[in-house]
């Protein structure tokens, strides 16, 4: 999705000589690898879409993954991107060399290039939890993000291992087809009921007449994420008003004993909160199980739990997450003077104002560190990340400067910043999750997605090292 918006960002400003690195086959990031049952995006679709390309035919108020997959496969036709995509082809390397970056394929291939923009996503890298057996199991093990489609589900018992967003919208798609399904939940997880309406056959003709009717519903929509983000980033009214929503959806769980074991003890929104519109519905139905104790191991039959029930499975799925802390990773990138990535996050992924890092020079990130990611229309983060490399680049056009990178005092400066905002957060009252770097500090925006645009908007160039000449060339 972001790779996509910075190529068209570039393209419309008439720089043509853009090539889209691919180690996949096809475009689409998350919407290509995620193809469970139940996926949908629990961000409104005329929202999750480029303000550039509106769709006026989504289906839902928030479309089924497929949808967007085909949303972002048409956008590649429509702007003419494939020609410039190298499918297939990982950059496993990149250096900062004589003024430019030399990149090397996993084939073996070099090519030099001016700009290097990593829109490498940030829920990318499954995570395979360790479970003790997990090998021994005798039936299909596969994780949310690799759906095996050969696997027969319809009436089989299938256990779901995690219950974040993912595990969540699994347990709505499995409900019914499976015989059985248990879902294994180590953290109880708040969750929002939300409606998903089906747009009227009147919809899409009356978008495409009336364009407009698109802005307003994308400026209502953005509107409303900004004044949601201050819950999350500041205690008071609007985050007590968020908890009560939370705690009125969970008081449909009929069941007393249920209802507590699915009652979080750490506040609305420490994790990222779950939308479902089914999930209360779906975990009520007597072929759905929610099995609270941990899970001692796997067998050939089933999961063990610590309590020394088998619960018997045919299939496992591992709704387990994602590492959210590599980025571009394991990409080597190695920058001005020989330091590399790993060096520089010795301490944990920083950039500066979310996209650049001091000591890479010409290098951004779409989505980098301390983007604004949770909960949030991450199209908007992007076009935003998006203009404002553009602007660098174009500067560099104009023959302003050779190299750009960031001041590493302003990077400090920055992170400082962010890091005292932290406290006030959501994010630090008391849970774990994969906003939290190893110092159990969040690595996501800690101010309102409008103040990120206002960062990205104007550039300060007293915070950057412009630098011009450079060796070679
Ligand atoms: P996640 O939120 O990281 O949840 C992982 C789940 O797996 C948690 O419940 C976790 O339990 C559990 N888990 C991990 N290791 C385990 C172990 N060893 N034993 C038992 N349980 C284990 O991952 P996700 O659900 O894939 O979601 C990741 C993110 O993707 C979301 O937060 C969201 O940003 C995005 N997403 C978005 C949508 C959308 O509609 N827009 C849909 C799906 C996902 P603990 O809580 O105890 O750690």
């Amino acid at each position: 999705m972001s790779g996509l918006c910075i190529a068209i960002a570039l393209l419309r400003d008439g720089i043509d000589d853009v090539t889209i690195y691919e180690k996949a086959h096809e475009v689409g990031g998350t919407w290509r690898d995620n193809t469970y049952p139940g996926l949908t995006c629990d961000v409104p679709s005329r929202v999750y879409q480029y303000t550039f390309a509106p769709n006026p035919d989504w289906s839902h108020v928030f479309s089924p993954g497929g949808e967007i997959q085909a949303y972002f496969r048409g956008i590649a036709d429509q702007f003419g991107l494939r020609e410039r995509i190298r499918f297939g082809t990982e950059v496993v390397s990149a250096r900062f060399q004589d003024g430019r970056w030399v990149l090397r394929t996993d084939g073996g291939a070099e090519s030099t290039v001016d700009f290097l923009i990593a829109a490498t996503g940030v829920l990318h890298h499954p995570r395979v939890p360790a479970l003790a057996g997990l090998d021994d199991f005798g039936g299909p093990v596969f994780h949310s993000a690799r759906w095996d489609h050969s696997v027969q589900l319809r009436g089989r018992r299938i256990a779901v291992i995690g219950n974040g967003s993912t595990g969540i919208q699994l347990v709505c798609g499995l409900a019914g087809v499976a015989s059985r399904l248990m879902l294994f939940q180590r953290t109880a997880q708040w969750v929002v009921r939300m409606p998903n309406p089906r747009y009227s056959k009147f919809a899409g003709p009356t978008h495409r007449v009336l364009p407009w009717l698109d802005r307003l519903a994308y400026r209502a929509y953005k509107r409303a994420f900004d004044t949601f983000a201050v819950a999350l980033t500041k205690p008071g009214l609007r985050r007590k008003a968020v908890a009560a929503t939370c705690r009125a959806s969970l008081r449909s769980v009929r069941d007393p004993a249920l209802r507590a074991a699915l009652t979080p003890d750490y506040q609305p929104m420490c994790k990222r909160l779950v939308i479902s519109g089914g999930f209360y519905r779906a975990i009520q139905r007597d072929d759905v199980e929610l099995v609270t104790a941990g899970i001692d191991h796997l067998e050939r039959r089933g999961i063990v739990t610590d309590d020394g029930v088998l619960h018997e499975a045919d299939v496992v799925v591992l709704a387990t997450g994602f590492d959210t802390h590599a980025f571009f990773r394991p990409m080597r990138l190695t920058g001005r003077d020989g330091i590399t990535a790993d060096e520089a996050w010795r301490d944990g992924p920083r950039a500066h104002q979310t996209a650049a890092m001091p000591g890479f020079p010409n290098f951004f990130m779409m989505l980098g560190p301390h983007s604004p990611v949770g909960n949030l229309a991450l199209t908007f983060v992007a076009e935003s990340q998006a203009d404002y490399i553009l602007r660098w680049i174009r500067g560099w056009r104009r023959g302003e400067f050779d190299t750009v990178e960031p001041l590493e005092s302003a990077t400090d400066d920055f992170n400082a910043r962010l890091r005292a905002a932290m406290p006030d957060t959501v994010w630090t009252t008391g849970c774990d999750s994969w906003y939290l770097n190893k110092d159990g500090i969040p690595e996501v925006w800690p101010f309102t997605p409008a103040a990120h645009r206002a960062m990205l908007a104007s550039t300060d160039r007293a915070q950057y090292d412009l630098r011009r000449h450079v060796a070679a060339g």
